[in-house]
């Protein structure tokens, strides 16, 4: 058996080998899981980036003295942003790959779920239990449950044999229904792996295949048709698959000939056998549906034992040999096509699941990134032109700031020397005037006119007299002299002064 389908066990396995191993043993889904966690990661740095710049714009847009540098519109439009980022990343938290499975009643829908968990979970075997439709997916605690549709109420279930009798005993459980096993991630890798399977209803008991393809198809991966390689595709196998082809463009549809261990009792028909069921699925898928090249088919279409597998795995779970003892004729073979159709299937649900759930939220990052870039580089540019434009501005200022200090400066200097000019001009006046005072005293004095005697007490009287009459007429007359041209003289240069720094 090929190392590439065989899962590690950790005994008996050098360093080197287990390096080999986990190199080629990863399982493909971890790309899926490795996506969502990056696109998360993404998203919430996207939606760091925008409230980081709604922050900043609505700062800018509520503090704007100037012409603000963005607008309102802008604003609300980086807030929208905000809302829709955190929606996208709530959805993408809830992301997982599902796979939902179809076929006839018994055809081993039930065990090949259990198959590919490793345990039964599922109840098998009891033919047409129920018609609704059971999701497995992983929970994080240790004991399983149920959960039915628009109910919160977790109803537990310890064995299948309990899940069995309340999907059984539950009236409410109407066809096409939905019940959620929920099933510790702990016991099962897929299940860790974000990866949701789904059981249906037998394709043979309904007439609701529409409703069935609206409700519960939709938003699936991958759909295994399981058939039984006893007996040809039905009809309405077929016609399930043709609709759910019309609603979903190109479906990733894998085909499971179960039950091929009966084949083994036959072995002389075996290769014919397979050759007829090859051609005819390869021919539905490829001529009919039309969803895969006919070199793709080998990847698609797989003869398996579903049965052999689970038992096989159970029986390892418990420590025992795979086969019980007695392996079955061909065991091995079919053992490695259906792990050959799990690494196919693997990798188709990943890579379809990383497009069809990421694909269309990445663009649409990408287009917020670019208009939020926009926006801040039509900010960036507003803010640019408008320091440009204070800075001419302050530039301007300045010039004309430093002009007027050196007019002052000018201005002062002139004021100094016309005041030293009016002083010299106030002291030749005052000078001239003094000295014509001087010779014109004798005039003064005739015109005191006070009775002159000799006693002793009227000549004090008489001469404190002439003092004051001398001392009155020189000043009248120097102030009748110099004040007026002084005067003139200051007036001039004041109204001088006013005029130079109103200019
Ligand atoms: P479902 O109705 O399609 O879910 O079918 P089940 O999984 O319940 O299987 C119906 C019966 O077929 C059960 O008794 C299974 O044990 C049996 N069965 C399932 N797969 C195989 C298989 O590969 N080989 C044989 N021989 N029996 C199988």
């Amino acid at each position: 058996m090929s190392l590439l389908f065989i899962r590690p066990t950790a005994k008996n396995s050098t360093k080197k080998d287990k390096r080999y191993m986990a190199d080629v043993s990863a399982s493909p889904l971890k790309h899926f899981v490795t996506a969502k966690k990056k696109i998360n990661g993404i998203f919430d740095q996207l939606g760091a980036y925008i409230q980081e710049s709604y922050n900043f714009l609505e700062e800018t847009y509520q503090n704007a003295e100037l012409d603000p540098v963005t607008s309102e519109e802008q604003v609300l439009e980086v807030k929208g942003y905000l809302t829709n980022v955190k929606g996208i990343s709530e959805i993408l938290a809830r992301r997982h790959m599902k796979v939902a499975f179809f076929g006839r009643t018994s055809n081993g829908k039930s065990t090949v779920i259990n198959a590919m968990l490793w345990d039964k979970v599922l109840p098998s075997g009891i033919g047409h239990t129920t018609n609704c439709f059971l999701r497995v997916e992983g929970s994080d605690g240790n004991e399983a449950y149920l959960l039915t549709d628009g109910s919160e109420e977790k109803k537990s279930v310890k064995t299948v044999m309990q899940l069995a009798h309340a999907l059984h005993q539950d009236e409410l459980l109407d066809s096409g229904s939905l019940v959620s096993v929920m099933w510790p991630n702990s016991k099962c890798s897929l299940l860790k792996d974000d990866l949701v399977l789904m059981d249906s209803p037998g394709i043979d008991v309904t007439t609701e295949l529409d409703s069935w393809i609206d409700k519960f198809c939709l938003d699936a991966d991958v759909f295994v048709l399981v058939a039984n390689s006893e007996s040809t595709l039905m009809q309405t196998e077929k016609q399930f698959f043709h609709k759910v082809n019309e609603r979903l463009s190109r479906p990733n549809i894998f085909i499971l000939n179960n039950r091929w261990d009966a084949s083994a009792s036959e072995p002389e028909y075996m290769d014919e056998v397979r050759r007829q069921h090859m051609e005819r699925c390869t021919s539905f898928l490829v001529d009919e549906l039309g969803v895969l090249d006919r070199t793709q088919a080998g990847d698609r279409i797989f003869f398996v034992s579903a049965k052999e597998v689970l038992n096989a795995r159970i029986q390892k779970a418990q420590g025992m040999p795979e086969g019980g003892g007695a392996l079955a004729e061909g065991f091995q073979v079919r053992m490695f096509e259906f792990q050959n159709f799990e690494r196919r299937f693997e990798e188709c649900i990943s890579q379809s699941a990383v497009k069809t759930k990421f694909e269309q939220h990445t663009m649409r990052a990408k287009h917020i990134a670019e208009v939020l870039r926009q926006i801040m580089e039509s900010v960036h540019v507003a803010a640019q032109e408008q320091r440009v434009y204070c800075l001419e501005k302050r530039e301007e200022f300045r010039d004309r700031l430093e002009f007027i200090e050196k007019q002052l400066e000018l201005l002062a200097e002139d004021y100094r020397m016309k005041i030293k000019q009016i002083t010299d001009e106030v002291e030749h006046q005052v000078s001239n005037a003094m000295a014509e005072e001087i010779r014109r005293l004798s005039v003064l004095v005739d015109d005191f006119q006070m009775e002159f005697h000799p006693s002793p007490v009227v000549l004090k009287v008489y001469r404190n007299e002439l003092h004051r009459h001398i001392e009155e007429g020189l000043v009248r007359n120097l102030s009748d002299r110099c004040s007026s041209t002084i005067s003139v003289s200051l007036q001039t240069t004041q109204q001088e002064m006013i005029g130079k720094v109103n200019v």
